[in-house]
C-alpha cells in the first residue's frame, strides 16, 4: 500500500457543560458529543524522501508543526517509526476556529490513515491513547459516533446513535478564542446546566422531541453577551422551524436541528442568502463507527 484517503468528520456537542476549573488550568467537562457527516478528506503518500510535505485548498491553513496533521505524523513517528517521507493533501471543507473539531478530526483520521498505511495495527483503544497528547478533542474524533465525553473530554462512553434529523450549520464572520471563552465563563449559582441525565434517557428513547429542548451550552453565557449575533441567529433558525438551536463547541458555528429535510432545505436557502455567514453546510448526523472510515 503506497496511499491512502481517509475521511475526517466534523461534531457537533448536544450538550456542552463544565463542572469545574482543575488546578492544571484544564476544565471538567460534561458533553454530548455528535458526529455530522460534514468532512475532510485527507490524502496520504509514502515517498523515498525522509520529509514530510503538507498542501492544502486553504492558502491560510498552517502547513508546518503548527498543523494538527504534522502533529499526528510526528507524534506516530516518535512511536512507530515510518522510514518513509510523506506528502499529505488536506481538503478542507469543515469551517475553520468554528467550534466543530476540525484540527482535531484531522489528527484522529491522519492517526488511522497512518496506522492503516504503515499497517501497525493499533487497536482503537491505543489509537485513543496516543490521541490525548494531541488535544482533549481526538479520541473523541477516533471513537465517533454519540458519545458522553467527561473528565477533560479523554473519558468517553458511546451512546445510542441520536435520532435521526436534518443539521443546518451557520458560521458567522467572527472569530472567538476558545481560551477567551474558558477564561471568561464564571461557574456560579446562577448559571443554567444542562440535564445531562436527561439528555441521555432521550436519546435512549430515540426521542428527538423530548431531546431537542433540553439542548443546552454553558459556553453561551459568555459568547452570546459579546456576540449577539449567535443569538440572532439561533432566534432566525427556530423562525424557520428548527425544533431548536444551539452553539456549536465555543462557536461561533450554530446550528439548527430540524426533523424535516423539506424545512432544513427551506431554512438552508434563507440562510444562504442572508447576511448571517458565508458558510451555511446541510448536513446529518454520522453514526458509523471507526472501524469503517
Ligand atoms: P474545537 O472545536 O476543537 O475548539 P475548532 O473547530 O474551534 O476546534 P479548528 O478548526 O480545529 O478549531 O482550528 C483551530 C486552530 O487550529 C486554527 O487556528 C488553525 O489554524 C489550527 N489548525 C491546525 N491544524 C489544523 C487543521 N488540520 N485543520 C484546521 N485547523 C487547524
Amino acid at each position: 500500500m503506497n496511499s491512502i484517503t481517509v475521511k475526517a468528520y466534523a461534531k457537533i456537542n448536544l450538550a456542552l457543560d463544565v463542572i469545574r476549573k482543575r488546578p492544571d488550568g484544564y476544565h471538567d467537562v460534561s458533553m454530548i458529543m455528535q458526529t455530522i457527516g460534514l468532512h475532510d478528506t485527507i490524502n496520504i503518500k509514502k515517498t523515498n524522501f525522509q520529509s514530510v510535505t503538507i498542501r492544502s485548498n486553504l492558502y491560510y491553513l498552517p502547513r508546518d508543526r503548527r498543523n494538527l496533521v504534522y502533529k499526528a505524523v510526528e507524534l506516530f513517528h516518535q512511536n512507530y517509526p515510518l522510514r518513509k517521507g510523506l506528502n499529505i493533501f488536506i481538503n478542507k471543507r469543515i469551517p475553520v476556529a468554528a467550534g466543530l473539531a476540525g484540527g482535531s478530526a484531522d489528527a484522529a483520521a491522519t492517526l488511522k490513515g497512518l496506522n492503516k498505511l504503515f499497517q501497525t495495527d493499533l487497536s482503537l483503544e491505543e489509537l485513543m491513547k496516543l490521541g490525548i497528547k494531541l488535544g482533549a478533542d481526538v479520541p473523541y474524533c477516533l471513537l465517533m459516533g454519540t458519545a458522553l465525553s467527561e473528565g477533560i473530554g479523554e473519558i468517553l462512553s458511546p451512546l445510542e446513535p441520536m435520532p435521526d434529523c436534518s443539521i443546518l450549520l451557520v458560521k458567522p464572520d467572527i472569530s472567538i478564542s476558545t481560551k477567551h471563552v474558558y477564561e471568561k465563563l464564571r461557574i456560579n449559582e446562577d448559571i443554567k446546566h444542562p440535564d445531562i441525565i436527561a439528555m441521555l434517557n432521550a436519546i435512549k428513547e430515540n426521542n428527538i422531541y423530548k431531546l431537542t429542548p433540553l439542548m443546552d451550552n454553558i459556553l453561551e453565557s459568555v459568547t452570546i453577551k459579546e456576540y449577539p449575533i449567535i443569538e440572532e441567529i439561533k432566534e432566525r433558525m427556530k423562525d424557520k422551524e428548527a425544533l431548536t438551536a444551539l452553539m456549536s463547541g465555543s462557536g461561533p458555528t450554530v446550528f439548527g436541528i430540524f426533523d424535516n429535510q423539506h424545512k432544513a432545505e427551506k431554512a438552508y436557502r434563507y440562510f444562504k442568502s442572508s447576511s448571517y455567514g458565508k458558510q451555511v453546510i446541510l448536513t446529518k448526523p454520522y453514526q458509523e463507527f471507526h472501524n469503517r472510515m
